[in-house]
């Protein structure tokens, strides 16, 4: 059943409530209401490719989108983010596995890990078992975490993340400055790059403090060997700071929209050869 109802505004939202919402995703998964959109992201100076974040659609039968930043906090509330998260990972590493056997190399997939995901002993176990069964090396898999996630994380969500990134998975620090920043979560995990969030680049060109704040956050993540990735880049100007700030990596619509499996293949096709 589509267990919606109407609220105060006349949209049309699934039930959080309970075990209503796990139901709720697994009927969406399964009536294919749920889809992934890639969006690629390229190193600054170059602009060659430099991975996928996979992030989640949600089309209700009627047409509507339902936004991540409305379900998957939904989902977190109970059992869903699960399910949601493990179809996640699922389907972008089948994607990644299928682009790799297409010829296209470095092109890894970044899939966002809910801090919920963090309190499941079985993490470790289902992320090596979706690589083995979708072939994909775990060196073409990141995994994007955020600052609050890690920053209340228990000592076997640790050992979870070391796994991992023993396993030869990438973990990146996501949204990095908004959340309960804290430098020590730096020293405590195994991240090797940071994503500055988009508040920040994109008040970059018009305010001096946000412009100083990327530059600090290039030059701390350098300091400590790790990588940075600016997200919400959405105009020249907006490269060319991060040029001069020496950032690695950029995403955002100046480069390119989240994009459907057959989106990339126009985007790679259009683009110029290296
Ligand atoms: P995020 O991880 O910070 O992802 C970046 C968001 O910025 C995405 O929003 C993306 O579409 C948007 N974006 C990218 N480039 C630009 C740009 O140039 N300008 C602007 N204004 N926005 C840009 P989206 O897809 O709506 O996702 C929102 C959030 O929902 C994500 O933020 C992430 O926290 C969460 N999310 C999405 N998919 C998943 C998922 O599969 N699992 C989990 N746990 N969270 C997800
Ligand atoms: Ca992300
Ligand atoms: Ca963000
Ligand atoms: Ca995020």
């Amino acid at each position: 059943m589509a267990n919606t109802h109407a609220t105060a505004n006349g949209s049309k939202t699934p039930e959080a409530s309970g075990s209503g919402f796990a139901e709720r995703v697994r009927d969406a998964i399964e009536r294919r209401e749920l889809s992934l959109v890639y969006q690629p992201q390229a190193d600054v100076f170059t602009n060659r490719l430099t991975g996928f974040e996979a992030l989640s659609r949600w089309r209700l039968s009627d047409g509507t989108m339902l936004p991540p930043d409305v379900f998957v906090p939904m989902a977190e509330q109970g059992e869903a983010i699960h399910l949601l998260g493990e179809w996640t990972l699922r389907t972008a590493c089948a994607a990644a596995a299928d682009w790799l056997r297409a010829g296209i190399t470095d092109a890894p997939v970044s899939v966002n890990l809910s801090a919920r995901q963090l309190d499941d002993p079985g993490l470790v176990r289902k992320v090596l078992g979706v690589l083995a069964d979708t072939g994909l090396p775990a060196a073409n898999l990141k995994l994007e975490l955020t600052e609050t996630a890690l920053f209340s994380q228990a000592a076997e969500a640790r050992e979870a993340l070391l796994h991992l990134r023993g396993a030869g998975i990438r973990l990146v620090l996501d949204d990095f400055g908004t959340g309960w920043s804290s430098l020590a979560t730096l020293r405590r995990v195994p991240v090797e790059a940071l994503k500055i969030d988009k508040q920040f680049v994109q008040a970059m060109v018009e305010d001096r403090d946000a412009a100083a704040i990327v530059q600090a956050v290039v030059a701390l993540a350098h300091a400590l060997g790790l990588g940075v990735v600016a997200e919400g880049v959405e105009t020249p100007e907006q490269r060319t700071y991060l040029q001069a700030y020496r950032c690695d990596a950029l995403q955002g619509y100046w480069l390119s929209r989240p994009l459907t499996t057959d989106g990339i293949a126009d985007f790679l096709a259009g683009r110029p050869p290296l």
